[in-house]
């Protein structure tokens, strides 16, 4: 049997985003040996163009193999020690995620729970630091996936430098689609995923180690209690010695080549203008429907935007109509949002004119279908504003 091509849909929930063509051909090029000279070239390469996307200087800077929970459980594994302290600011699904991972690291979790759709409050993580000396490790979510709320980070920097803890920030929503800056913000552990600003198919996890959390790694005590993604192992193959770990997902890294360097060829500022205007102009035209943005302007995420479902409107009706008759996916609700809420994302490749006019027109025609009155001229209009604008 040979795979059945898959449908051209239109990416626009909360990741995989689309794939750019440029990408998926670039997947297709022959595999090459993992320790070949040529392919050492692509991943050096690679790692200068994550530098250019985090905005770093890291040196360990690389991708995990696996996707963005790699990333998380990487970092955490790494840094953490059995009996360390460590906050979490919960208020999502990652942020739990994030909790749970460090846990299992052996870590004495303390959660600073946040109202889902609002950043964590930086006064409540204070409180918490106050209240449990020597935590060592923050850990928070830049971009909530699950809410739409993007997390301010430099008020938690300075928390951090004064308290002596290291900063760690899951980028898995936020790389390539808002700024990161890990140097200008100090930003000690940050990691990503491949699959949703950056624009390439899941797979990889971005990771960048600053100096403060090597110092914290090297000077552990116990084993990394995770072979595959102990640190010292991969930084001998990402590093100068070229030590057989695990072989690398050679093309996998092919498209995170690609993808970095589609987003080096715009440039950072463009790139993330692009990322701003297609939620607004989006945001716009879904208000013209009747439709609420969940997060207040100055927390909403440019690349993930969370809306309400109008009363009496189906969650599942609308979104298996938008697959079956515009091919076009877009994302429920989690935990409390569960049938309340739609994530559409407007992520790399797919933050485009084009898919915010699809997607308004689409759903107005949708809703129109299930007795949900609405004009999509004049979502189109209102969309079309942010643009002349
Ligand atoms: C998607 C996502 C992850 C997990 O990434 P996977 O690729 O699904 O493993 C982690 N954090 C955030 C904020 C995400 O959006």
């Amino acid at each position: 049997m040979k795979l059945e091509k898959p449908q051209d849909v239109l990416l626009l929930g909360p990741g995989p985003s689309p794939v750019h063509p440029r990408i998926l051909e670039a997947m297709g090029q022959h595999t090459l040996g993992h320790l070949d000279p040529d392919f050492l070239t692509i991943t050096d390469q690679t790692c200068a163009l994550l530098r250019f996307v985090f905005e770093t200087e890291n040196q360990i800077t690389f991708p995990v193999s696996g996707t963005g929970s790699a990333g998380m459980e990487a970092a955490l594994v790494n840094i953490v020690e059995p009996g360390d302290k460590v906050l979490i600011g919960v208020n999502g699904v990652f942020g739990q995620r994030m909790a749970d991972v460090a846990s299992r690291c052996g870590a004495e979790v303390v959660e600073v729970e946040g109202e889902w759709g609002k950043p964590i409050d930086p006064e409540a993580l204070e409180k918490k630091l106050s209240a449990h000396n020597g935590v060592q490790l923050i850990g928070l979510v830049h971009a909530e996936t699950s809410t739409g709320a993007q997390q301010p980070l430099e008020p938690v920097v300075e928390l951090a430098r004064r308290h002596d803890a290291l900063l760690l920030v899951d980028t898995v929503t936020s790389l390539g689609g808002l700024p990161v800056a890990v140097d200008r913000r100090d930003l000690d552990l940050v990691y990503s995923g491949n699959q949703k600003c950056l624009g390439a198919p899941p797979g990889l996890a971005p990771i960048t180690f600053g100096e403060r959390a090597l110092r914290k790694f090297r000077n552990r005590k116990s084993k990394v209690q995770s072979w595959y993604l102990d640190l010292s192992f991969l930084t001998r193959y990402w590093g100068e010695e070229r030590f057989y770990h695990h072989t690398a997902p050679i093309n996998m890294i092919y498209a995170l080549f690609e993808a970095l360097s589609l987003i080096k060829e715009e440039g950072l500022d463009d790139r993330f203008a692009r990322h701003k205007k297609n939620s607004r102009a989006l945001i716009s035209g879904l208000e013209a429907l009747g439709i609420k943005p969940v997060v207040a302007e100055e927390h909403r995420l440019a690349s993930l935007n969370a809306v309400r479902i109008p009363e009496n409107v189906d969650d599942q009706q609308v979104r298996s109509r938008l697959r079956r008759d515009h091919l076009i996916e877009i994302g429920g609700g989690l935990g409390p949002f569960k049938g309340k809420v739609w994530r559409i994302g407007l992520m790399g490749h797919g933050s485009r004119r084009e898919n915010v006019e699809r997607l308004l027109k689409a759903l107005a025609l949708t809703l129109n279908e299930l007795g949900y009155s609405c004009s999509g001229e004049e979502a189109f209009a209102e969309a079309g504003k942010v643009y002349q604008a």
